[in-house]
């Protein structure tokens, strides 16, 4: 037999705890998330600026240069407008008209204040259908080339940014800031300056609307390493006699970065042409900042945005186009330069800050949760004491009436018979009187033990006095009802009761048997009562019986 399982504290306790810390942890973790969003956010402004920063420094020392050439521009096209004409020049010409038949030939006027003209013969330049000597206007152009030489003595290859500045003339002659060391330099400089894209992509009808123009990075002819140069045409009266031009090289680019980079702004920075080669880096050449596929990537990104930041893995780049030269601008920062910055140590005190409060949480939670625990076992404890009997494990007195109304009120709504055993030791007191108090209880324990085994799943049994019990069996005849008695009566006086070692005992029990059936009564105290007075009629023939009748 099991006991009908009494009502209960329904629901999971651990529930409301389980939800409450998960609540709390979610909403440090959002807490926590929105804070480090904010922290990227401002990590990225601050990158964005003070590579603009950087951007702006570079700019404004281009500018320089840029602005001096279109000085210098403005100033041989008026030369070109209005030569001037003195004794000196009109001697420089004859000598020109002499030495233009020459393969290489320099042509100075006799002052050390100008720069001298380097040029190569007439049949040199039949090579060359660009290159022309044309003969209205090639006296005019000498002597304006030789007043623009003075002006040149202006620059300091040395302290200037651009390292080299020059004019090349179409009629085979060039003024260069750094003058050719020999005849052979004289040639293949301008060999080579006339075949370079600075020079050719000038000559109209292709010379571009905004007339200065930026070349991609290349190799200097003396081994400068990499650089940019910065050209425009001379155009004066509609002819096209030339180009100016200013070499920009990797070295003082580098040197510029260095020097104008944001004490805070670490990182690798790179600068960039206008096809997005590089042509300067601030770090080491064997460090690789970002991997093929990260530089697709941010090479994608700059060309729809002027400036910006992405990131890339663990890394960010941000990027800033430059306004005064066809290039670009690139810091790439490392997870770990970002964490030596201000906004990294803040990020890290904040994740170190939720990750305490996590583990104080699951603290919290775990003696809460042995707290709710402890609670729940002592109301389990509570509830079995206040409805079973501690000695027979059956249900007490209340307990068992509360089960047998609601049986009875069960049975007599199906329609179903209910039965009742009443039993009661026989001979109790001579049994505790013979061989004690505890052999009593030990009986006592015999007694539930036969009554539990005996019954179904579905009846009840309670204790309801010293050596009283009662039995509840649903949808049961009397007739039936009176086999479970007989049969627990025979059971309990096959028993033998233990006292020691050497010493048994038996004992009987009687027991009064009554149903709802005989007079359509399912009221328990009267099914009880008849019950009662038939276990009288049973002790009262003899004992050690089962009566069912009056
Ligand atoms: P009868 O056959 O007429 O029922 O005789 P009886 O001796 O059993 O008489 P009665 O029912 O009046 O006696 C009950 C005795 O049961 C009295 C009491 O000492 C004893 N008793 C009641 N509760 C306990 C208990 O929890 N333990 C023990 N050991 N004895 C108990
Ligand atoms: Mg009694
Ligand atoms: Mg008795």
């Amino acid at each position: 037999m099991a006991q009908s399982p009494l009502p209960r504290q329904s629901g999971n306790p651990f529930l409301p705890v389980h939800l409450c810390f998960f609540a709390v942890f979610l909403f440090s973790a959002f807490l926590t998330v929105h804070e480090a969003l904010e922290l990227k956010t401002s990590y990225e402004d601050r990158q964005r600026a003070q590579l603009s920063e950087i951007q702006k420094n570079l700019d404004s020392q281009f500018q320089e240069s840029v602005d001096e050439l279109v000085y210098y521009e403005k100033m041989l096209s008026y030369a070109l407008g209005h030569p001037l004409d003195s004794d000196n020049a009109r001697e420089a010409i004859t000598r020109f008209r002499h030495l233009r038949v020459q393969p290489q030939w320099q042509l100075q006027l006799n002052s050390p204040r100008s720069m001298p003209l380097n040029g190569v013969s007439d049949a040199w330049m039949a090579r060359d259908s660009l290159l022309q000597r044309d003969p209205v206007r090639i006296d005019e152009e000498i002597r304006a080339a030789l007043e623009f030489s003075f002006i040149m003595q202006f620059s300091d290859p040395d302290h200037d940014f651009h390292s080299r500045f020059w004019y090349i003339s179409r009629a085979g002659f060039y003024i260069s800031s750094r003058p050719p060391q020999s005849a052979q330099e004289l040639e293949l400089s301008y060999a080579t300056m006339v075949q370079r894209n600075y020079f050719r992509a000038l000559a109209p009808p292709q010379t571009p609307a905004n007339r200065l123009r930026w070349t991609s990075g290349y190799q200097g002819l003396f081994n400068e390493g990499l650089m940019l140069t910065l050209s425009t045409p001379i155009i004066s009266n509609g002819y096209w006699y030339g180009v100016l031009s200013m070499d920009f090289p990797q070295a003082r680019i580098r040197d510029l970065m260095a020097k104008t980079r944001h004490t805070l702004l670490q990182g690798n920075m790179v600068f960039l042409d206008r096809k997005m080669d590089e042509i300067a880096r601030l770090h080491a050449p064997d460090e690789v900042p970002l991997n093929p596929e990260q530089r697709q990537l941010l090479l994608g990104r700059m060309q729809h945005e002027p400036s910006g930041i992405l990131r890339l893995g663990t890394k960010f780049a941000s990027w800033s186009k430059l306004e005064n030269v066809d290039g670009y601008i690139i810091n790439v920062q490392t997870l770990k330069q970002g964490m030596q910055q201000e906004l990294g140590r803040v990020s890290l005190f904040l994740f170190g800050m939720w990750i305490l409060f996590v583990l104080l949480l699951a603290v919290a939670h775990q003696v809460i949760f042995r707290l709710v625990r402890r609670m729940d076992d002592l109301s389990a404890r509570l509830t079995w004491r206040a409805n079973y009997d501690g000695l027979t494990r059956l249900l007490n007195r209340n307990a068992f009436f509360e089960q047998f109304v609601a049986q009875a009120a069960r049975c007599q709504q199906q329609g179903q018979p209910i039965s009742v055993i009443q039993l009661d030791v026989d001979h109790f007191k001579k049994v505790n009187d013979t061989w004690g108090h505890h052999a009593g209880d030990q009986a006592l324990i015999r007694v539930a033990s036969v009554i539990s085994h005996t019954l179904r799943k579905y009846d009840s049994a309670g204790r309801i006095g010293g050596e009283e019990f009662c039995i509840v069996l649903p949808e049961t005849r009397l007739e039936e009802a009176s086999a479970v008695a007989e049969r627990i009566r025979a059971r309990l006086a096959a028993k033998t009761i233990l006292v020691n070692a050497s010493t048994t005992f038996n004992i009987t029990l009687s027991a009064g048997v009554s149903s709802s059936e005989e007079q359509d009564d399912y009221h328990a105290e009267s099914l009880q009562a008849r019950a009662d007075s038939r276990l009288y009629l049973a002790k009262t023939s003899g004992r050690n019986r089962v009566c069912s009748k009056d």
